[in-house]
């Protein structure tokens, strides 16, 4: 069976740093834009110090002929180079910076872009369906979520998780709150098991026990740690996409090869 591509497929860049990088990226672009998804976002570095980067990596996407949404703090330069979807983020503060900047919250943001920009973008959030680390209470969290989309989102992309239960219950708490828009899960496929406890301690993203427990008994052994991480991740794909998720968000950590396999096993032509 072969499902069909009306859902929204995307798939996640960090800009390179070096020209290396940038010809790495080049090559995982074209291999996954082959898949043909609705758009490529790239993320943005802590206090905005990736934005040049940022910005060329979108602009080079973009004139490759496919959409490109950057991750944003500040609108700065992106409408006049013709980009008309965004990420919307608060993103986090360098370490021991005390400057806020102009906006506190992604709410604020996304008020701003639009009373700044009507409706010339198509505004993402972020969405945190195991909550987000800062959250006092899921309640309040799910009360800030909801903030972002009356702001004017038209959609969101969840920080990437492990557990669909969690997930399910978030869509549907934010369903009863009254939160119509599609919320696309975030999908991490599994490289390494340092890798992903890492951003997983960063982020707040639960590993659950037995995935952990795997992962570690896999030591240095790469090809059963991709093969394990292969299976999980796409069972997870497969059972988000049979219960209705609008879609799939990959963070592809600018690496085609495992999106391109979860992509094949999951038969999305
Ligand atoms: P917010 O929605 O502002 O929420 C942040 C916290 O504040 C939450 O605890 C929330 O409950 C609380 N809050 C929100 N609004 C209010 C309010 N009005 N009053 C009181 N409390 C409030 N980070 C990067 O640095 N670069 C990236 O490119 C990037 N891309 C990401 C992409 C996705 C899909 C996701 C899920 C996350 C990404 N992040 C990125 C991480 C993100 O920037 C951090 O998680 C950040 O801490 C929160 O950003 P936010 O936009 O969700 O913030």
């Amino acid at each position: 069976m072969t499902r069909s591509v009306e859902r929204i497929f995307s798939f996640e860049f960090f800009p390179p740093a070096t020209p290396e990088g940038v010809a790495k990226l080049r090559a995982t672009r074209e291999q996954l834009a082959q898949l043909r998804p609705r758009f490529f976002s790239v993320t943005f570095g802590a206090g905005g110090s990736t934005r040049d980067r940022t910005l060329a990596a979108v602009v080079e996407i973009q004139a490759s002929g496919q959409r490109a949404a950057p991750h944003i703090s500040c609108i700065a330069t992106y409408r006049q180079h013709g980009i008309g979807h965004l990420v919307a983020l608060r993103g986090d503060l360098p370490s021991g910076s005390a400057d806020v900047g102009e906006f506190r919250y992604a709410n604020e943001l996304v008020e701003f872009i639009r009373e700044e920009t009507g409706d010339a973008f198509h505004v993402e959030v972020a969405a945190y369906p195991e909550y987000h680390p800062q959250a006092r209470t899921p309640h309040e969290d799910l009360a800030n979520f909801k903030r972002k989309i009356d702001a004017g989102a038209n959609s969101a992309i969840t920080q990437y998780f492990f557990n669909a239960e969690g997930y399910y219950h978030f869509v549907d708490q934010a369903r009863a709150a009254g939160v119509g828009v599609p919320i696309v899960p975030g999908i991490m496929p599994i490289l390494s098991f340092s890798k992903l406890a890492r951003f997983s301690d960063a982020c707040g993203a639960e590993i659950p026990r037995w995935i952990r427990r795997k992962l570690e008994s896999f030591g240095d052994d790469a090809s059963s740690i991709r093969a394990f991480g292969l299976d999980v991740v796409t069972r997870l794909c497969d059972d988000l996409l049979a219960h209705g998720a609008p879609g799939l968000h990959f963070y592809t950590l600018n690496q085609a090869s495992l999106t391109k396999i979860i992509w094949e096993r999951l038969k999305l032509s």
